[in-house]
């Protein structure tokens, strides 16, 4: 007979904080299984890269297009450094400047986005992820396209999750949600799910600490944002590549007048340029019924988004995106390039977020990481690494304790 060797654990989501909280636990030592389950087809979540079999040259990075290390009380995440030498990510030192509402370009308005140290994924944001898992190694099994449905706990036994068709996908003594999705009550609006996956497992353990955070993750509030892929070719992508940015920030009025928030211009390897023009969250709130036909909410639905609302909203983000960059690149050039929505549902939390005290509930052996955690990366890439890094001492204490 076999003994495991350790307590076994797994982790929903692959975003920045799973594939965080994986790497360090390997690196202190966590002994038994560890299983990460994703519903995307890869590694990333909000700081993923759009790719294609049928495209090689295309990358878009339709999340976060960077991310930073604001100066503060947050340690810099320990494995960075090795994933800088192991090629995976590298500092980001694209210019960076503002735009306001006459269109004119100027120095960037105060963005807690980019202040501090700037980084990317070297060849893609979703190189960060994936450094992340080659530095957690075979001790980490992943299971990407599974999505997972329903949870079931029995006090003292082990955590089993449950695929949307009742497979039962794996038992583990532990669990982390490294996202808020089988929590949140918005699963019901969003996706039509009748009941909150973990509330209703919760049901059978009777943990005040676990029906603590179930209340504060329910109250969390997220802002969403549609954002406008462009791929431009030709004399398209050469006006593109010539402007004096790579990211433009536009300021308050800018953003007031032309329903943009940030405009990031990614040059690709074999000429062409990408280009996403993030929207604000006004105008995503007011065009939320229209999702991407290729978004992950299109796949889970199991139906394809309204072609013509799609298409309205593709308009009129690629008319904001040219009265913003006017005069430097004409309409009908912008508009023959290929162009893709992308709306983001939850894009950013809002705060204050779940207080890390309640990152760990002991009792019913849960773990919670990702930005929604509260704390000076709240809502940022740092504060979903961090607080992964953070959530994998407490664990292995845990753990060890018993
Ligand atoms: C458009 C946009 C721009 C941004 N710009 C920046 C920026 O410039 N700088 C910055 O620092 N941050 C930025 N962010 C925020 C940043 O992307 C996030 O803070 C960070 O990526 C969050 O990581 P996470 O691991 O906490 O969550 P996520 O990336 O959301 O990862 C959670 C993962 O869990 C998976 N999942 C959820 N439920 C299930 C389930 N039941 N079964 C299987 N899988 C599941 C999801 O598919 C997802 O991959 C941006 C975000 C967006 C959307």
């Amino acid at each position: 007979m076999s003994v495991s060797p350790g307590p076994s654990l797994a982790v929903i989501g692959a975003g920045v904080a799973g594939c965080a909280l994986v790497a360090r636990l390997v690196e202190l030592g966590w002994k038994g299984p560890i299983s990460l389950w994703e519903t995307g087809r890869g590694p990333g979540g909000r700081a993923s890269t759009r790719r294609s079999r049928l495209d090689r040259g295309l990358r878009i990075d339709h999340g976060a297009p960077l991310f930073n290390f604001r100066p503060g009380p947050l340690a810099t995440p320990r494995a960075l450094q090795g994933l800088i030498d192991g090629g995976w990510v590298e500092p980001w030192n694209g210019r960076i400047a503002g735009l306001d509402a006459t269109g004119e370009v100027l120095a960037p308005p105060h963005d807690p986005l980019v202040e501090g140290t700037l980084y990317r994924g070297r060849g893609g944001m979703d190189r960060l992820c994936e450094g992340l898992l080659h530095q957690a190694g075979d001790a980490v099994v992943s299971h990407f396209g599974q999505l997972v449905r329903h949870l079931r706990a029995v006090p003292q036994g082990p955590w089993e999750l449950v695929a949307a068709d009742g497979e039962p996908l794996v038992q583990a003594d532990w669990l982390v949600l490294a996202s808020t999705l089988l929590a949140h009550p918005r699963a019901r609006l969003t996706l039509g799910w009748d009941d909150v996956p973990l509330a209703q497992a919760a049901g059978t353990l009777a943990d005040p600490r676990l029906e603590h955070a179930l209340v504060a993750i329910a109250s969390l509030r997220a802002e969403a944002r549609s954002n406008l892929l462009l791929v431009a070719e030709g004399e398209a992508a050469r006006l593109l590549q010539e402007m004096p940015f790579r990211l433009l920030l536009l300021d308050a009025a800018a953003r007031q007048r032309w329903g943009l928030e940030r405009i990031a211009v990614q040059p690709l390897e074999d000429g062409r340029c990408a280009v996403v023009a993030h929207s604000t969250s006004i105008f995503a709130e007011e065009h939320l019924d229209a999702y991407g036909s290729d978004s992950a909410i299109a796949r889970q639905l199991g139906r394809p988004a309204a072609a013509e609302r799609e298409e309205a909203v593709i308009t009129a983000l690629t008319a904001a995106l040219h009265q913003a960059l006017h005069p430097r690149i004409p309409y009908a050039l912008l508009a023959r390039c290929r162009r893709q929505l992308m709306r983001w549902g939850a894009a950013f939390p809002r705060g204050p977020g779940l207080p890390a005290a309640l990152s760990l509930c002991p009792a019913s052996h849960i773990g919670f990481c990702g930005d929604y955690l509260a704390g000076p990366g709240f809502g940022r890439v740092q504060g979903a690494w961090s607080s992964a890094e953070a959530l994998a001492e407490r664990l292995v204490a845990a753990a060890a304790a018993g």
